[in-house]
């Protein structure tokens, strides 16, 4: 990639690397929102209600670790930013403002990536040479399933780690928010409600709900609207208690 080219010349010249936001042109944002349904990459709410934002996986002007202290290299120095990486499609993600830009709660925790990127070993690569070997806590949307590392409560809408990466995730990035769990809240209720309304539809033979909460279940199975993961664990349980249901009426 050219303007990668320039930024690793830049940096082996020892002249100043000028990080420019070609990767948020809009027809790369187009196709960030495509790859990612129009959702953020962390906590999976849909972005209609906001533009949504480009994201670096690994952040490109700075580094700083769990605590926002900046990482310097052995000299000493502040480690540059991952630039090398700034325009690779597989360092950018689609994000909602809230995962994105780092922010101090009121109880004093910080919630939101900003330049934050914590390892999980002490190996950090501060240069275009030393590649990416590194082990990253943020776990990464194109490579990382997220399902064995977090644990959705399907009454309250609250979130726990079932791994140690899994917590140190949900504090980075403020998965327990309020707000989060307010709107996860609510998708649980309404699927609930529809399965309610499914079951009595099918009791009462009324096909014109059941065809109705059928398509809006469909719509959420399908993975394009908010929170596929916590829809994917709220489905299996409701699917086991309806069937455990007609089991006891049959
Ligand atoms: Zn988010």
């Amino acid at each position: 990639m050219i303007k990668t080219d320039e930024l690793i010349a830049a940096w082996r010249a020892r002249l100043p690397v000028v990080v420019g936001d070609h990767y948020s042109h809009k027809v790369a944002k187009a196709e960030l929102w495509k790859i990612f349904g129009g959702k953020c990459s962390y906590c999976e709410i849909r972005l209609a209600s906001q533009p949504g934002e480009v994201e670096h996986y690994r952040p490109k002007k700075g580094v700083r670790d769990a605590s926002n202290r900046h990482v310097v290299d052995p000299d000493g120095k502040r480690h540059p930013g991952y630039f090398w990486l700034a325009y690779e499609w597989f360092n950018l993600l689609l994000s909602c403002a809230a995962c994105n830009r780092v922010k101090l709660t009121k109880d004093g925790a910080k919630h939101g990536k900003g330049e934050r990127f914590p390892l999980e070993t002490d190996a950090r690569s501060f240069t275009p040479e030393d590649g990416v070997d590194e082990e990253p806590t943020l776990l990464n949307p194109w490579l990382d399933d997220p399902a064995p590392h977090f644990e959705f409560d399907l009454n309250t809408g609250n979130v726990r780690g079932r791994t140690d990466r899994g917590r140190k995730n949900i504090d980075l990035l403020g998965l327990d928010r309020e707000a989060l769990v307010g709107e996860r809240l609510k998708l649980i209720q309404l699927l609930k409600g529809a399965y309610v309304m499914l079951a009595t539809a099918t009791v009462t033979g009324d096909r014109k709900t059941y065809d109705e909460m059928e398509r809006l279940l469909d719509a959420h199975r399908a993975g394009t609207e908010s929170f596929t993961a916590l829809t994917a664990d709220l489905i299996r349980d409701l699917d086991a208690k309806m069937l455990r249901a007609f089991h006891r009426v049959a």
